[in-house]
C-alpha cells in the first residue's frame, strides 16, 4: 500500500459546487493513469475562502480549482499569480508548491484555444476579425487568450455597453466595443464568433443574432455547454460553419490543472468526452 505522503489530493473549491463536473473528468485521468490520489467537492462559502484556502497546505492538498464565486477573490490570498491569470484577472487553479507556497494560474484562456484547435487543427487566431459576445468573468479568458494568440481585431459586444467599453479600455489593441444592437453587423468578414453570454443556457433565452454575414469559413463557437448545441451552434451548422460546442473548453481547462497536481499532462479521449457528455 502506498504511503500517505504519496497520495495526492486536489478539488474544486466553489459555491454552490455539487454540479460541477470536475470530480468526473479528473477522477477518470487518475484511473486512468493508474495514481493514487483523489479530486474531491470543496463546497466553501464565501465568507470562509481564506480559512479554506490557508488551511489547504496542512490538510495536504496538492492544490484545487476555484469556481464561481471564487475566482477573484482567491487572488489575494495567494503568494504568486501567473502574468496570465494577472492579465485576465482570476485564476481557476491553486498550486500549493513543495516549499509550501501557493501559486494561482488560469487555465481557461489555454482550454480555450485548445478546444478551437481540436475542432480545427489548422486554426489561426489572425485568419481574420473575430467577435466576441458577452463581457463577464469567461469573456475576459477568452478575449486574452486570443489577443495573446495574435488576433488582430477583436469586435467585443455586450449588452451592457459600459462592460464592453470597459474591457476594450482595460486590455485595449485589439479590442474593440462595439455595440450590442450591431452585433449581427460585426460579423462582416469575421473568421470567428464566439459566444461568451448565458443566453442559449438551459433555462435562458435564446441568442438573438443574424448570421448572415458570417463569412461561410468562419469558425462559430458557443463556451456553453449546457445543452451541448445551442439554438446558436445548431443555426451554425446548417449553414455549413465548423460549430464549436463549450465542453471542449471545459474538458481542456482541466489538464493543465492536472498536471500540476498529477505530474502527468492527461490526454482528452473521446471516451472520458463521452462520459462528461452523459452526465450533462
Ligand atoms: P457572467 O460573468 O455572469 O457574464 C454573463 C454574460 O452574459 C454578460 O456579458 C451578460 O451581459 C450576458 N448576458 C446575460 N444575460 C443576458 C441577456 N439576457 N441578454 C444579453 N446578454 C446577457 O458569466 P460567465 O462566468 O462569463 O459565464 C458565461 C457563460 O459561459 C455561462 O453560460 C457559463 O456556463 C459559460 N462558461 C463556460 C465555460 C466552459 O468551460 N465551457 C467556462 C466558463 C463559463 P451583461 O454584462 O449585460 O449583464
Amino acid at each position: 500500500m502506498a504511503s500517505d505522503k504519496h497520495y495526492t489530493l486536489a478539488g474544486v473549491m466553489g459555491w454552490p459546487v455539487a454540479h460541477s463536473r470536475s470530480p468526473a473528468i479528473h477522477g477518470h485521468w487518475i484511473r486512468q493513469y493508474g495514481l493514487h490520489g483523489s479530486y474531491v467537492l470543496l463546497p466553501v462559502q464565501p465568507e470562509h475562502l481564506g480559512d479554506a484556502v490557508r488551511g489547504l497546505r496542512a490538510l495536504g492538498f496538492a492544490g484545487c480549482n476555484l469556481t464561481i464565486p471564487h475566482k477573484v477573490a482567491a487572488m489575494s490570498l495567494v503568494d504568486r499569480v501567473d502574468p496570465l491569470a494577472a492579465r485576465i484577472g482570476a485564476i481557476n487553479t491553486l498550486v500549493v508548491e513543495k516549499d509550501g507556497t501557493l501559486a494561482g494560474y488560469n487555465t481557461d484562456a489555454y482550454g480555450y484555444i485548445q478546444s478551437l484547435l481540436d475542432a480545427q487543427p489548422d486554426w489561426r487566431a489572425d485568419a481574420g476579425p473575430v467577435t466576441v459576445l458577452g463581457a463577464g468573468g469567461a469573456a475576459r479568458a477568452i478575449l486574452v487568450a486570443l489577443a495573446e494568440r495574435g488576433a488582430k481585431d477583436i469586435r467585443l459586444c455586450n449588452r451592457s455597453p459600459d462592460k464592453a467599453q470597459a474591457l476594450a479600455a482595460e486590455f485595449g489593441a485589439p479590442i474593440r466595443a462595439i455595440p450590442w444592437e450591431q452585433r449581427a453587423e460585426a460579423l462582416d468578414g469575421c473568421a470567428l464568433l464566439v459566444n461568451t453570454t448565458s443566453l442559449g443556457m438551459k433555462g435562458q433565452a435564446p441568442l438573438e443574432i443574424s448570421l448572415d454575414r458570417l463569412p461561410r469559413q468562419a469558425l462559430v463557437s458557443d463556451i456553453i455547454y449546457v445543452p451541448l448545441e445551442t439554438p446558436l451552434l445548431a443555426a451554425a451548422r446548417a449553414r455549413g460553419h465548423v460549430a464549436v460546442d463549450g465542453l471542449g473548453m471545459l474538458l481542456n481547462q482541466a489538464r493543465p490543472a492536472f498536471e500540476h497536481w498529477f505530474g502527468v499532462r492527461p490526454e482528452l479521449t473521446p471516451e472520458l468526452r463521452r462520459l462528461i457528455e452523459a452526465t450533462l
